[in-house]
């Protein structure tokens, strides 16, 4: 695990390949991978390989990362087969529904059938 991981965070444990993950990207600061629990069709995961707790955390040299996040998710949307759009969520703290305290963006998409008409 390194330095800048935490040894009890479970997502730090995926970025070491500790814990399996089916990933769907991986570069030099982010890793993408599939949610062991999905709410939609495809429903994928976008973190920074540093360990950063929450949003709450973050600070201004975090900027740079926070934006490769935001500018992955269509491309990984579109490489997964959504052509529909989908949706881009960030859960912070207890209010916010965090269960994972490493800064995650769920990336959601695919068809809605729970969705009316
Ligand atoms: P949060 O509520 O913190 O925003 O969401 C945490 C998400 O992480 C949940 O959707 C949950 O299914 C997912 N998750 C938790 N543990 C694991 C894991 O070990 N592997 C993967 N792939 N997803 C996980
Ligand atoms: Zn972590």
């Amino acid at each position: 695990v390194p330095m800048s991981a935490d040894p009890n965070c479970i997502f730090c444990k995926i970025v070491a390949g500790h814990i399996p993950a089916k990933k769907v990207y991986e570069d030099e600061d982010l890793l993408a991978f599939h949610d062991i629990a999905p709410w939609a069709p495809v429903h994928v995961l976008i973190i920074p390989k540093r360990h950063i707790a929450s949003m709450v955390d973050v600070s201004a040299d975090d900027q740079a990362v926070l934006g490769k996040m935001m500018v992955l998710a269509p491309k990984l949307m579109a490489e997964l087969g959504v052509t529909g759009g989908f949706r881009q969520v960030i859960n912070t703290g207890r209010d916010g529904g965090q269960e994972v305290y490493h800064v995650h963006m769920h990336v959601m998409g695919g068809p809605r059938p729970w969705a009316k008409g």
